[in-house]
């Protein structure tokens, strides 16, 4: 199985990730943690991350594309993966279908889930709060927001025109969204 998860910062990728993980057996792959694992590290690129990263603003497409053509190359991808947090501009999304098309990988589902921009105000302060503040000011979550806006939100879009898009309403709570999402993916696999 081979997903992708969308959505905006604070929709809840990363917990409907792991559920997932353990769902089919697949590896998640966070390109926000691979990111965070760098800065801690204090790689070159970690660094260079690490104040993009605070601004709330984009890495470059270039360094995640090559983060994650080498990532999906790893064996434990084997049974699959779900990729969070990545693509997040048209350009990425455009490069991971090539390099996955010159593996002959296939994706099964791109799921995009959907939460009010007040909501996710809410929910990034509070994750804020919760981690010490270490996921950034008003400041910043105002510029992760207008990033996914202008950035991230036609991802969706480049992947609606390809037919392969589902779209979850991701507003409920934990347990309503993965309940929407498994409803999702089940309908796929018997289609
Ligand atoms: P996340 O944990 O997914 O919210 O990612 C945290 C931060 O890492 C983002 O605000 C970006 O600065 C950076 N980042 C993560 N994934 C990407 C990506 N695919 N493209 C560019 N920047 C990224």
């Amino acid at each position: 199985m081979r997903l992708i998860l969308l959505g905006p910062p604070g929709a809840g990728k990363g917990t409907q990730a792991q559920r997932l993980v353990e769902k089919y057996g697949i590896v998640q792959l966070s390109t926000g943690d691979m990111l965070r694992a760098a800065a801690a590290e204090g790689t070159p690129v970690g660094v260079r991350a690490k104040s993009i990263m605070d601004r709330g603003e984009l890495v470059p497409d270039d360094v995640m594309i090559e983060i994650i053509a080498e990532r999906i190359g790893h064996s434990d991808t084997v049974h699959g993966f779900i990729l969070d947090g990545f693509p997040r501009t048209v350009a990425q999304a455009e490069a991971l279908d090539e390099l996955l098309d010159a593996r002959d990988l296939g994706l099964d589902a791109i799921i995009e889930i959907t939460v009010d921009e007040a909501e996710l105000i809410e929910r990034i302060a509070g994750r804020a709060k919760e981690t010490g503040g270490t996921r950034g000011d008003d400041k910043s979550t105002a510029t992760r927001l207008e990033v996914y806006r202008k950035q991230t939100a036609p991802v969706a879009e480049h992947y609606r025109q390809k037919g392969v898009l589902v779209t979850v309403d991701g507003m409920g709570s934990v347990d309503d969204v993965a309940r929407l999402i498994d409803e999702q993916l089940e309908a796929l696999v018997e289609a």
